[in-house]
């Protein structure tokens, strides 16, 4: 079987293709326009497998997904190309109306019509999974949980691109009988994350002896979930997933952002204490910035349909996860270093003007 993955080289899908290769029989061919945020040196450990392909291609270019798609004859296409940044979202909407409706949009065009020339075996195994986001749902009241059937209602740019491209792929089900799952997961972190995201921005600014900026007050709550805990749901959906469902992914591990930080620098401040003058623990570089344009308050997932249909749970703590991923930073500078070769100083991004 092959799979066709778009945005392969991004965080999290140089995950799940890492772990796709390393314990199943597939092969994959990894489909990304490599902006800032996808790199190849995330995935180099495959270079010059039979199992491993990677084409560089924009995946709002339709000629070139056709022509793609048709040589690749994939059983399967895992969706995550997407402009995931809501900071950026905030600065330049236009690229994200781009790569997440229109991208997703010539997308499904491609893939519906590859589908229908199938023969019947492939065509009943054929499955195009588009993977999203549970901010589509916007902010939610505490002690409520999203689940499948919660209204969308998105305060981005970022979300509501994605509840776009959500309604998109349900409408190709609905009207063309595509074959789709669609799966909304909550805030992933891990290994390989762009460091322009809360977790690596403060592992690394620590470590260079920056301030630690908390948007607001610090207490929007999210649902983390270790990233391999999610390319494991992910590849549990398109195997065992039922045709035309969603189902959401999340690691019932709500923190507040403040709360994630204290734990960062608790782990730093063990495994990397700091030598900085008037630094005792990397807490006291804490920094209230101005909040966030349009900042929901709290996220958390209702799994239970993962959960209790596809026999899905996620394997790690926040604790364990947390400590992995700052021990992986720890040891990959020299990633970090590449990765932000580019224009991205770490400068703060996302303030309305
Ligand atoms: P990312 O920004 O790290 O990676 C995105 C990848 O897509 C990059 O490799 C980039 O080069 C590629 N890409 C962007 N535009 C493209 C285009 N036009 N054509 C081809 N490739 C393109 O994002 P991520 O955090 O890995 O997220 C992957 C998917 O998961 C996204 O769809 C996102 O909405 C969704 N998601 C992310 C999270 C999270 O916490 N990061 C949570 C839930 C869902």
């Amino acid at each position: 079987m092959n799979i066709l993955i778009t945005g392969g080289s991004g965080f999290i899908g140089s995950n799940l293709i890492r772990h796709i290769l390393k314990n199943t029989e597939y092969q994959v061919i990894n489909v990304d326009k490599l902006t800032y945020a996808g790199n190849l040196d995330s995935l180099n450990e495959f270079n010059g497998f039979d199992s491993y392909i990677f084409e560089l291609a924009d995946i709002c270019n339709e000629k070139k997904m056709s022509e793609l798609i048709d040589t690749y004859q994939p059983d399967k296409i895992m969706h995550l190309a997407a402009e995931s940044h809501v900071d950026r979202s905030i600065d330049s909407p236009i690229d994200f109306i781009n790569t997440n409706i229109v991208g997703t949009y010539v997308l499904l065009e491609v893939s519906k019509k590859y589908w229908m020339k199938l023969d019947d075996d492939k065509k009943n195994k054929f499955r195009f999974h588009h993977v999203s986001t549970d901010e589509v749902y916007g902010s939610l009241a505490e002690g409520d949980l999203f689940t499948e059937s919660s209204p969308y209602k998105p305060s981005s740019p970022y979300s509501a691109s994605k509840s776009s491209s959500d309604h998109l792929v349900r409408a190709w089900y609905l009207t063309y009988g595509l074959p789709i799952l669609i799966t909304n997961c909550s805030n992933n972190y891990g290994p390989y994350q762009f460091p322009e995201k809360l977790i690596p921005v403060i592992i690394l600014n620590a470590l260079n002896g920056k301030k630690l900026p908390i948007y607001g007050d610090g207490n929007q709550v999210r649902d983390w979930l270790y990233v391999e805990d999610h390319g494991i749901a992910l590849l549990t959906v398109i195997e065992k997933g039922s045709i035309g469902e969603t189902y959401n992914i999340g690691g019932s591990n709500e923190k507040t952002n403040l709360e994630v930080v204290k734990e960062v620098c608790e782990i730093l401040d063990e495994l990397m204490p700091s030598k900085l003058k008037d630094i005792i623990s990397y807490v006291d570089l804490i920094e209230f910035v101005s909040d966030r344009p349009g900042h929901d308050v709290r996220y958390a997932i209702d799994a239970s349909k993962i959960n209790t249909d596809l026999n899905w749970y996620p394997s790690e703590t926040f604790e364990t996860g947390l400590r992995k991923t700052v021990e992986w930073y720890l040891a990959n500078k020299e990633w970090c270093s590449r990765v932000l070769n580019g224009d991205y100083k770490y400068q703060r991004l996302g303030i309305k003007n």
